[in-house]
């Protein structure tokens, strides 16, 4: 072979970091491996998406660490497909593309009045938290002190947990500071997270319901009606076992029975229950009405929610739907609008005849749909990756200029001055713990792309 084979990995997230890790440990294809990411900073959800008291879980950044240290891998952040570089460009630099992209929107409710003001998608509050650029401007009102949050999966969970936690816990994290100030002067009493299904089919893992339940400072609180198991979901149990359903069942009714509790914050959980109607005034929101669902079970033996025309109002001036995430479009790239991800076939992008696209490939959220916690996704990077080393392995292109990494890199430093490569980021990265470390918090970030290229000039400056 006269030269490597040339992969660029769109994305740095975990599905991007795990198909890089893939191909680095092999020896059968030589491969070189450019990453690209629309920000500054590396890691995806990792950094915008998990939780501040999460940070466990962010511990496997090192691996990621780890993985851009290889001597054949170049990261190259501030570099967006679409607004610096196109698929058409990358076509020439490149054997084949990665798409490791995510699901960059979220789905909506399809319900009256889901436009008021306090209404919003759960990412965005998410993305606040955390100090991702794209929401460090958006305006929760937390002076009010009812919020509502519709869906039981574990951003759900995240939501719910945020809004009800001591402040004076998440300080110590890498929570953004501005977000930190606005929740210290939070006056959100209460939160009613809302399930259209029963306790069999919450999409939260059990240790996510637990650490709701044992949240500094608030309650836990369930109707033991709701919690109880019904009869639909007690025969779809008992021919299908699924013991972490067990496990959340028995965590529910437990909780139940103890009652409301005695803390000043309270966070309902309301099962079989499905919001109808954002309820408001003059623009903004006041209730939610929402239907009492009966199970049942479709011929599949799915359990589906039914409504049964029983409404109840709930007060409360926010509203944060977390009901699942959707991929966003990229030009020039196939992508299933009912899915909402792009088509591929074991992470081999597809045409609309279902053909496979050579040199095509795509990983994680983009592939699979948003499921899964972090570490599935490397075994779905692992799938794809070997996917595309079976198409490339009597892979002998021959000497090809435009195909060398200088010329790649060229292509992008033309287009974005502002540039960062992995060492870069590990400056910011120094200076963002060094910051944290005066403030008694893990890291503090920084929430722009301006402030990041302002440090890192200054920081370059200094040296
Ligand atoms: P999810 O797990 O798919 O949960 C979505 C929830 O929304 C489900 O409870 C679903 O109910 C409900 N829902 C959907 N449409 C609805 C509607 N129209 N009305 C009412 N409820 C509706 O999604 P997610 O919470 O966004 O999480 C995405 C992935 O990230 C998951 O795999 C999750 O585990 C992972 N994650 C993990 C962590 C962690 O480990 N700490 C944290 C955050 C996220 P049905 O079941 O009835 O459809």
């Amino acid at each position: 072979m006269s030269r490597p084979l040339r992969v660029v990995v769109i994305g740095s997230g975990p599905s991007g970091f795990y198909a890089a890790e893939a191909l680095q440990r092999q020896s059968a294809v030589p491969v070189q491996v450019d990453m690209l990411d629309r920000l500054p900073t590396p890691y995806g959800l990792v950094r915008g998406g998990v939780a501040p008291d999460h940070q466990k879980i962010k511990g496997v950044t090192v691996v990621y660490e780890r993985i851009a240290s290889h001597p054949e891998f170049r990261f190259y952040g501030n570099v967006m497909l679409g607004r610096d570089v196109q698929v058409s460009e990358l076509d020439k630099h490149y054997d084949a593309v990665i798409y490791a992209v995510g699901n960059e929107s979220d789905k909506r409710m399809g319900i009256p009045g889901e436009d008021f003001s306090g209404s919003h998608p759960a990412t965005n509050f998410v993305g606040w938290f955390n100090g991702h650029p794209d929401y460090r401007e958006e305006r929760f009102d937390l002076s009010v002190e009812r919020a509502v949050v519709v869906g039981i999966g574990n951003v759900a969970m995240d939501v719910a947990r945020i809004l009800a936690e001591d402040p004076e816990v998440l300080a110590k994290t890498d929570i953004a500071g501005y977000a930190l100030e606005a929740l210290r002067k939070s006056r959100v009493r209460e939160v009613t997270i809302l399930g259209r299904r029963g306790p069999a089919q919450a999409a939260f893992s059990p240790a996510e319901i637990a650490e709701i339940g044992s949240l500094h400072g608030a309650d836990l609180v369930l109707l033991p009606e709701e919690a109880r198991l019904d009869d639909v979901s007690r025969e779809t149990l008992s021919r299908k076992p699924d013991p972490e359903a067990e496990k959340n069942i028995k965590y529910l009714n437990d909780k139940a029975a103890q009652g409301a509790g005695s803390n000043p914050r309270k966070v309902h959980l309301r099962l079989c229950v499905s919001p109808v109607e954002v309820l408001g005034e003059n623009g903004r929101m006041n209730a939610v009405r929402i239907e009492k669902n009966k199970l049942t079970a479709d011929e599949k033996g799915n359990v589906r929610p039914k409504g049964t025309g029983q409404m109840e109002t709930l007060q409360a001036g926010l509203i944060f739907r977390s009901v699942g995430y959707n991929g966003v479009p990229i030009q020039g790239v196939p992508f299933d609008a009912k899915s909402g991800h792009i088509p591929n076939e074991a992470g081999r992008v597809v045409d609309e005849a279902k053909k496979p696209i050579l040199g095509k490939y795509v990983v994680g959220w983009a592939k699979r749909g948003p499921s899964g916690l972090v570490g599935t996704n490397r075994p779905c990077s692992v799938a794809t990756a070997n996917a595309l080393l079976e198409d490339f392995k009597s892979f002998d292109a021959g000497p090809a200029p435009e195909k060398a990494r200088e010329a790649a890199e060229a292509l992008y430093r033309s287009r974005q001055k502002e540039l960062f490569t992995f060492k870069d980021w590990k400056a910011l990265d120094r200076i963002e713990v060094e910051t944290g470390k005066k403030l008694g918090k893990v890291r503090e970030k920084f929430t722009s792309v301006a402030e990041m290229v302002a440090a890192l000039s200054s920081e370059k400056a200094a040296a």
